[in-house]
């Protein structure tokens, strides 16, 4: 345990996606003794997700692998995952933080090896991919997951077969007893950097998300196309694993709109140009339709915009979306829409429609056990007068990955003069 002065100095980051793994990374590089608190078994947030990253379309693989390699060799950085915040007490400089920490049921012993999983007989949903396939309840939560550790499913203790996992296991690593645990740190400020979910489109009604197959959301769609997904990155009909010919992405799927997300999420219409290059690396031929009210890709994005538009077989048509429906027997889907520069009603039907659904803040629902200001959207704000707890990244505003690691660079240097103040 570091002496009082140091825990003062400490600096405690919740959430590790790229805008935690960011703020973390630059406040330990400058000497601060850094606990990252993650609530999943594996770092990296919604990045980790990502089939690839607009606007260059590399991996997200690469932008992780650099953050977690200056973890590993950075001693100052200690990190908890399966972990949450109870409790916070103190002010600037001198907080208390009460960490209750979820049982893995598997040590650091383990080598990564998949032996118990291959004792595994008991299937739970697939997390990582939004539940469109099943796992083994004793996992690994996805291909290139840090820390590179399995995971042991509640489901799966006190059954039979997790005393057959537990033998399995030639190194020790698996603890059947292991049990929750809560435990307190002292730290001088605090980085809040819990991101964002997307927003539940099941309750577009309109949309039919959730009852029609061949319906899906932009993340889940990130899935579809990933190598390390359940379709092995081939993009296919849900509805029978079929080849898509035609795809029509719907944007502004329940944001901009009072009944569902009043704001803009700002990343959805570069996150639809990705997709439908996605759709055209795997089917030259398909005929792509993106229904928009307006397309926002400012900066630097504009050029990204002005490549996807010379493709000839994809569509921009202007205007909202009304309703889809479903044809029972083939699972074909008419989208039915008013096409605003020609005011003609259009009844468009496609393969594959895709909903650009919004980001809403985790704390929308998940709030931070001390005082801090929201907006009415439950975004944080940060209040210059309130110094000591800071807010990063897409808690606070929609965002790509290079505004949220700007945003959390900020915070960081806000946390090390909230510690030097002291
Ligand atoms: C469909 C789609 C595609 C996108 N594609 C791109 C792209 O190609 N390029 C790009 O630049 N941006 C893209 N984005 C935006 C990108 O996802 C965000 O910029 C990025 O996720 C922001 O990182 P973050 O760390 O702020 O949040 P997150 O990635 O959400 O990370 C938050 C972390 O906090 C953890 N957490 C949550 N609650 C708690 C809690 N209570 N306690 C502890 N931990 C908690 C989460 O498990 C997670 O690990 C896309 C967004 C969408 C919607």
């Amino acid at each position: 345990m570091p002496n009082q002065k140091a825990a003062q100095q400490a600096i405690l980051v919740v959430g590790a996606g790229m805008s935690g793994l960011t703020a973390a990374i630059e406040a330990a590089e400058v000497g601060r003794e850094v606990y990252i608190v993650e609530k999943e078994a594996f770092l990296g947030g919604r990045v980790a997700q990502m089939n690839q990253y607009f606007p260059k379309l590399c991996s997200p693989d690469c932008g992780l692998e650099i953050n977690y390699r200056r973890i590993k060799t950075n001693p100052r950085i200690h990190i908890l995952t399966m972990a949450q915040i109870v409790k916070i007490d103190g002010k600037e400089g001198d907080y208390n933080v009460s960490i209750k920490v979820m049982p893995r049921y598997v040590n650091e012993r383990c080598t990564a090896c998949g032996e118990c999983s291959n004792a595994c007989t008991v299937e739970i949903d697939n997390k990582f991919n939004f539940g469109l396939d099943k796992v083994k309840a004793a996992y690994l939560p996805h291909a290139f997951a840090f820390p590179l550790r399995y995971i042991i499913d509640p489901s799966l203790i006190n059954t039979e077969n997790a005393k057959e996992v537990e033998k399995a296991c030639k190194y020790k690593a698996i603890e059947l007893d292991m049990k929750e645990k809560e435990i307190s740190i002292n730290v001088g400020a605090v980085i809040w950097a819990t991101g964002w979910s997307p927003y539940d489109a099941s309750k577009i009604m309109f949309y039919g998300a959730g009852s029609y197959k061949n319906v899906l959301t932009n993340i889940q769609f990130e899935r579809f196309a990933s190598s390390s997904g359940h379709t092995k990155g081939k993009i296919i009909k849900p509805s029978d694993g079929g080849i898509v010919n035609s795809v029509a992405f719907v944007q502004c799927a329940g944001s901009r709109d009072e009944n569902h997300l009043p704001y803009c999420s700002r990343i959805c219409c570069l996150a639809t140009l990705k997709h439908a290059m996605y759709v055209r690396e795997q089917y030259p031929n398909a005929e792509i339709s993106i229904f928009y009210i307006d397309i926002r890709a400012l900066g630097r994005f504009e050029d990204f915009y002005n490549k996807v538009k010379q493709d000839d077989k994809i569509s921009f048509i202007k205007g909202k979306v009304a309703k889809i429906e479903e044809d029972k027997a083939t699972k074909e889907l008419t989208l039915r829409v008013e096409d605003q520069e020609t005011q003609r009603i259009i009844n468009k039907k496609v393969d594959l429609v895709v909903l650009a659904t919004g980001m809403v803040p985790n704390t929308a629902i998940d709030k931070i056990p001390a005082e801090i200001q929201y907006d009415e959207n439950g975004f944080i704000i940060n209040d210059p007068l309130k110094t000591g707890i800071y807010g990063a990244g897409c808690i606070k505003k929609p965002a790509d990955v290079a505004v949220s690691v700007q945003d959390a660079t900020n915070a960081a240097m806000k946390a090390i003069q909230s510690t030097a103040r002291r």
